[in-house]
């Protein structure tokens, strides 16, 4: 979608509410596709003594295997957005002012790339997930494999071979 903002660019105290979803869920990432419901924006465009400027939150949702156990885990993200926006950018302060050339905001390029910039690098089901047994490949998660009883000291197995 995008916005014409001529409006609110020549308005004084004008305003625009945003409500809007985007679907990504052809985004690959890592492999995976962990956008499976569409993103959201909530938020307004207001000009503020002169001043036009873009608050939002934006949520989505990222679905993919646990990094350490592997069972599917979805996560709720959400991007605070805080910029002003611009037709023509006057200094190179670029990460807070949002370009929209001709007064047009192509909304969906912008939360496609606030997306993909705040994409998680670490996805755990829980913070204490135990992951999986390197041996036998159990979710640890559910309770202990046999294979940790089992290790035993390598010094105990010399003292039991030696008793034998
Ligand atoms: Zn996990
Ligand atoms: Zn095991």
């Amino acid at each position: 979608m995008v916005i014409d903002l001529k409006k609110i660019f020549v308005n004084e105290n004008s305003s625009l509410p945003l409500s809007y979803a985007l679907d990504l869920s052809d985004v690959e990432y890592m492999g995976l596709y962990p956008l499976k419901k569409p993103v959201e924006i909530n938020g307004v465009i207001e000009n503020k003594a002169s001043l036009v400027r873009l608050g939002a939150e934006i949520s989505y949702e990222f679905e993919a295997p646990c990094d350490r156990c592997g069972v599917d885990t979805v996560k709720s993200h959400t991007v605070l957005v805080d910029k002003s926006l611009a037709a023509s950018i006057e200094g190179d302060d670029s990460d807070t002012i949002l370009l929209v050339p001709d007064m047009k905001l192509n909304l969906d390029e912008f939360l496609y790339s606030e997306v993909i910039m705040s994409l998680p690098m670490k996805h755990i089901c829980t913070e204490k997930c135990k992951g999986i047994c390197t041996k036998c490949g159990k979710n640890l998660n559910q309770g202990k494999c046999d294979c940790v009883e089992k290790e035993i000291d390598p010094r105990l197995a010399a003292l039991a071979e030696l008793l034998k």
